[in-house]
């Protein structure tokens, strides 16, 4: 029987659920990492256990692409047209009176909400621009040595307004990456001319030797179509595996051989591909007439082509996204609705586009996931049935960073029954 390795902050966690049909495992942890995933371990050394009762255990929720810089603004001004060209103009003039302190208070507002929901992986998307200048890197860098063992993170210095339509953008860029930004950020579709915002961003890469992180082709115009410079220029540079592109609605609006073409150079060029549902839905498909789209990228025909899909919140109650509690699970529900998904087996991939892929576009998933030797990070869910945890939207019991228990939460129902 296998034991557990004697280390002082040792513990066990029995009778996990993790997987649909098999049996239920007991996890050993030390020193943040798990060092033994079986069914029935001996624990000789006599450490700490943790009766997990049967329920559900997912890896730890992954918030592959997040902006927590401008969460919470719709309680100043929210997005009535819904519109994205709104969407963008409304935060731009907030921006104008945010202070470091506001930006940290809705940022970790939003933080904690997304921890308290299983997501312990974060890819921040952090604006840099004249108008907020570097107050969104210094918060980012804040929180990151803040919520260190709780949450961990990487930093995408993102242009929102553009670089050449906002002069000095490109400094202001360059600063944050030496201050601890991980990727160099881009939105070709917010800026005056879309391959120069490439040339801007690749060269940028190239000089901090890191991956790049886009909002790309978010129209539902099948004309729209960067991705394929993105894809070349990703080639080109070696990048493979290294950049991710958030949205990419553009390709769900186009003739199937012509996706189908585009599906192929993502494939090419390693490029994971994150739609970001609840913004997708809520700004795209506005059309004057119907019928209208439903703005999304083409996940099902990305998947069945091997490419790497990834589903994040994106944003939390702002002129983008009304709605947002951090919380993947219903994220990933969202996502199987409008992708018509039904059945245990069309839903199972859906919990994986928040976990174990959401990992591989962050580049981390050598050590994530539910294996001997990976950081001990997991949810457990209040549920038994692994089939139904997107139908059954279950609470999340625990969130486990680095072997311990940081948050529980209980969930409970009293029926009162008429006489
Ligand atoms: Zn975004």
């Amino acid at each position: 029987m296998a034991m557990c390795a004697e280390m002082t902050d040792d513990r066990i966690f029995r009778n996990a659920r993790i997987d649909s049909g098999g049996p239920l495992v007991d996890f050993c942890v030390a020193g943040g990492l798990f060092t033994r995933i079986s069914p029935g371990l001996d624990n000789d050394s006599g450490c700490e256990e943790i009766d997990l009762g049967a329920r559900v255990v997912l890896p730890a929720f992954v918030e592959s692409h997040i902006h927590l810089d401008k969460a919470f603004l719709e309680e100043r001004e929210p997005n009535l047209s819904g519109t994205l060209e709104d969407a963008i103009s409304i935060t731009l003039a907030l921006k104008k009176s945010v202070t470091k302190q506001d930006v940290m208070e809705r940022a970790e507002r939003a933080l904690r909400m997304c921890i308290r929901h299983g997501a312990t992986w974060f890819r921040a998307q952090v604006e840099v621009d004249p108008i907020v200048g570097l107050k969104g890197v210094e918060v980012a860098l804040s929180l990151k040595e803040k919520y260190a063992g709780l949450a961990d993170f990487q930093l995408v210095v993102f242009p929102q307004e553009g670089i050449e339509q906002q002069p000095g953008t490109e400094e202001l860029m360059r600063e944050a990456m030496r201050m601890g930004g991980d990727l160099v950020g881009g939105i070709p579709y917010n800026d005056l001319d879309a391959e120069r915002h490439l040339d801007i961003v690749f060269g940028m890469a190239e000089a901090f030797g890191c991956g790049l992180d886009f909002h790309l082709d978010f129209a539902d115009d099948p004309r729209v179509r960067n991705i394929d410079s993105v894809a070349a220029r990703t080639v080109a540079a070696g990048l493979q595996g290294r950049v991710a592109v958030g949205h990419l609605t553009s390709p769900g609006a186009m003739a199937r051989d012509d996706a189908a073409r585009i599906i192929e150079k993502i494939l090419e060029a390693g490029i994971s591909v994150l739609p970001l549902p609840a913004t997708d839905l809520f700004l795209g498909g506005r059309g004057e007439e119907p019928p209208r789209f439903r703005s999304l990228a083409p996940v099902k025909e990305l998947l069945g082509a091997g490419v790497n899909v990834a589903i994040s919140s994106n944003n939390i109650r702002n002129a983008f996204t009304p709605s947002g509690r951090g919380d993947l699970l219903e994220i990933g529900l969202l996502l199987a609705h409008a992708l018509h998904m039904s059945g245990a087996a069309e839903r199972a991939v859906v919990p994986g586009l928040f976990t174990t892929n959401a990992a591989k576009a962050l580049g981390v998933e050598e050590g994530y996931g539910l294996r001997s030797g990976c950081a001990a990070d997991f949810v457990v869910l209040d549920s038994v049935n692994f089939d139904d945890v997107l139908i059954d939207q279950p609470e999340k019991r625990f969130v486990v960073k680095g072997g311990r228990i940081v948050v529980e939460n209980v969930s409970e129902t009293t029926w009162r029954e008429m006489e």
